[in-house]
Order: structure tokens, then C-alpha cells, then sequence
């Protein structure tokens, strides 16, 4: 598998849509967590820390409405874009009114190219990088389709983890992320890495940011992990 994949958090409790969604969205790249139910998704959403989630409004015991909202509440997942999928065109006008949050909403029975063209477009907006375009902190620029870092218009020399930590950075400067969330998203989920490895990368980072001088912009948030600013 590719380590830089965007993911989804799939959230659909038919099986059959289920499968056709999650083999969609992996053949078009993107990681995919799935959950059942409502409930499922609440607890794997942080383990996921997924880039887009794609919620179904019909589930049982907890509704995606709900979910939603619980979603749109927590700082840690209130920026992260929801695709709302329903069963009928009355349901999406009621979305709207109830202002839950979601970012936007497919009408069952959907055409997957629709669906997975509205799936890009949310990406676009959350994980520029995932789709090859440039990222700003500070004076820190990086171009995620050269490869490219420059501080202060001098080129940066970074490793390719390196690299991959960085971009993981400044798609979401200020937020925490743990060392378990960074291997995931770096390393990737099926690779054993101890989380030293972490501390590690984290140091050649920094001195890599540093290599003309400049502030360290990366934050040690103890007992918790990483943040850029
Ligand atoms: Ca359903």
C-alpha cells in the first residue's frame, strides 16, 4: 500500500453498500476504515483520524444525524468533512434545516462516479496535499507535487519520512497528534515501527526546519505527542 494515502471513515450498516463503497473508494486510493453502526464509528474515529467520512443517515440505535452532530462538536474531528448519504430527497432538505453540520449529501440510490467525485472535492478542501497542491505555514513552504520545502525562499533538505511528517503538519497546524496517529499516517498502519521511531524523525525534522536558521515551529505537547505552531 502506499504510505501517503488519504483515508475515509466509512460509516454504512448494509453490508452490500458497504462493500461496493469500500472497494470504490480503495480503488481510487484512498485508505478505508469501516464501522456498522453509529457507536462504532464514534469510538474508531480517532484511531482512523480520517481525512473525509462518509456517513449513511439510516443507521440503527444511533442516527448519522446524531452522529454528525457528535462529530461537529468534538475539536478533534469538528473540521474533518462529513458526506451524508440518504435514502430519500425529503431527508436531505431536513439535513439542511436541522443544520447538523454536514459538509455535504448524496441521495440514495447514487451513482458511485458522483459519489466519489463529491468525496475528491471534500478531500480537496481538507487535505490539499492528497491532491498535489502547495501548503503555507509561516514561512515554511511545501510543494506537495515537487516535493519541494523551502523556509524563508531557501530550499529545505528533508528525507522522505521527513518530508511526509512535515506535509502531515502543516495540513492541520495547531492540532496534536499523537505518536500511534503519526506512525498511521507516516509509517502506515500494517508496518511495525516502534514509537520511538517517532521521536527519532521528529528530531532530524526539526534540525531539517532549522538548517538556515529560524525558531523551531514544532511543539512537544507532553504526554500527548506533536504539533506545528
Ligand atoms: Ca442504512
Amino acid at each position: 500500500m502506499s504510505i501517503d494515502q488519504p483515508s475515509v471513515l466509512l460509516v454504512e450498516d448494509e453490508p452490500a453498500q458497504r462493500e461496493v463503497l469500500s472497494y470504490n473508494l480503495e480503488a481510487d486510493g484512498f485508505r478505508v476504515t469501516t464501522a456498522e453502526n453509529g457507536e462504532e464509528a464514534l469510538l474508531l474515529v480517532d484511531e482512523a483520524a480520517p481525512d473525509i467520512i462518509v456517513l449513511d443517515w439510516m443507521l440503527p440505535n444511533v442516527s448519522g444525524i446524531e452522529v454528525c452532530r457528535q462529530l461537529k462538536t468534538r475539536a478533534d474531528t469538528r473540521n474533518v468533512p462529513i458526506l451524508m448519504l440518504s435514502a430519500r430527497s425529503e431527508e436531505v432538505d431536513r439535513v439542511r434545516g436541522l443544520e447538523t453540520g454536514a459538509d455535504d449529501y448524496v441521495v440514495k440510490p447514487y451513482s458511485v462516479i458522483e459519489l466519489m467525485a463529491r468525496v475528491r472535492a471534500l478531500l480537496r478542501r481538507s487535505r490539499p496535499s492528497a491532491v498535489g497542491e502547495r501548503l503555507e505555514y509561516e514561512d515554511i513552504v511545501l510543494d506537495a507535487e515537487t516535493h519541494r520545502v523551502t523556509r524563508s525562499d531557501k530550499p529545505l533538505k528533508l528525507g522522505p519520512t521527513e518530508f511526509r511528517l512535515l506535509s502531515t503538519f502543516m495540513e492541520k497546524p495547531g492540532r496534536v497528534w499523537s505518536r500511534e496517529q503519526l506512525l498511521d499516517r507516516v509509517w502506515g498502519r500494517d508496518i511495525y515501527v516502534d514509537t520511538r521511531t517517532v521521536d527519532v524523525h521528529i528530531g532530524r525534522l526539526r534540525k531539517a526546519l532549522c538548517q538556515h536558521g529560524g525558531g523551531d515551529p514544532l511543539r512537544t505537547v507532553r504526554g500527548a505527542g506533536y504539533a506545528l505552531g
